[in-house]
């Protein structure tokens, strides 16, 4: 089963054109790494799956279902609502910012959504973020608050925040980027241990290392365009693009 498809898929914002007929599918369990310059629609690609962007053209498909068909900014074809929330909330998202809610403690970040979209009870989500807060190795921070944590910490519990909505999907653009030196690795590790579990991840980061090591596929994408598609090896030992 494929997790995500798209096709022909293009967003402008207004005059602006910033992707360009993007066709890319991820397969279950596999972890594509999307590299390229700035400005080159990374984010915008990301935004566009999960929703945060309207797309101004093409279809995307979760999980082998159309999620979604736009042409010339109209919406041609969507799935019924209560099925569009379900499939959305299969995919976790974590950003370069990590956006927690600094007047919540750390459990309470990580126990919000699931307890108010009704995934779980209190108890349940509890739990549950305990277990998520030892996979990240920051159990004895529940109770602090994000001010007290370093950004390394911080974006590990963004990323225990994500999954504890029992994604399917991971999405992570740029989770690395606004940290100290000293604390990508802790970061990455993380992501690491999430990708040999088996979860389906897209990630954008520039950490080329990374890529080579735990990619399953790479993308370069440059000016809203895929330049290249392929494994790691590929990808940067033998691209078929010079840059
Ligand atoms: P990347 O993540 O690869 O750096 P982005 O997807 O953030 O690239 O941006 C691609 C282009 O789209 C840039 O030129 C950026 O300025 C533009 N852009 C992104 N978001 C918006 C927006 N909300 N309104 C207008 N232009 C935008
Ligand atoms: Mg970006």
């Amino acid at each position: 089963m494929s997790m995500i498809r798209t096709e022909h898929l293009a967003k402008s914002f207004g005059e602006l054109v910033v992707l360009k007929d993007i066709n890319l599918t991820v397969e279950s369990g596999e972890v594509v790494v999307i590299i390229g310059p700035s400005g080159a629609g990374k984010s915008t690609f990301l935004r566009s799956l999960n929703n945060l962007e309207k797309i101004t053209s093409g279809k995307i498909f979760i999980e082998d279902k159309l999620f979604y068909h736009r042409e010339n900014d109209r919406t041609v074809d969507k799935m019924e609502a209560k099925q569009h929330k379900d499939l959305l909330l299969e995919m976790g998202m974590v950003f370069q910012q990590f956006n927690l809610f600094p007047h919540l403690t750390i459990l309470e970040n990580i126990t919000l959504a699931p307890v108010m979209l009704k995934k779980m009870t209190k108890d349940q989500a509890k739990e549950k973020a305990m277990e998520l807060l030892k996979r990240v190795g920051l159990e004895e921070k529940a109770e602090a608050y994000p001010v007290q944590l370093s950004g390394g910490q911080k974006q590990r519990v963004a990323i225990a925040r994500a999954l504890a909505m029992n994604p399917e999907i991971m999405l992570f653009d740029e989770p690395t980027s606004a940290l100290d030196p000293e604390m990508v690795g802790e970061v990455l590790d993380v992501m690491k241990d999430l990708a040999e579990s088996g979860m389906t991840m897209v990630i954008v980061t520039h950490e080329m290392g990374f890529a080579r090591e735990v990619a399953s596929r790479v993308i370069f994408m440059d000016q809203g365009i895929i330049m290249e598609n392929g494994t790691p090896e590929e990808v940067f030992t033998n691209p078929k693009n010079e840059r």
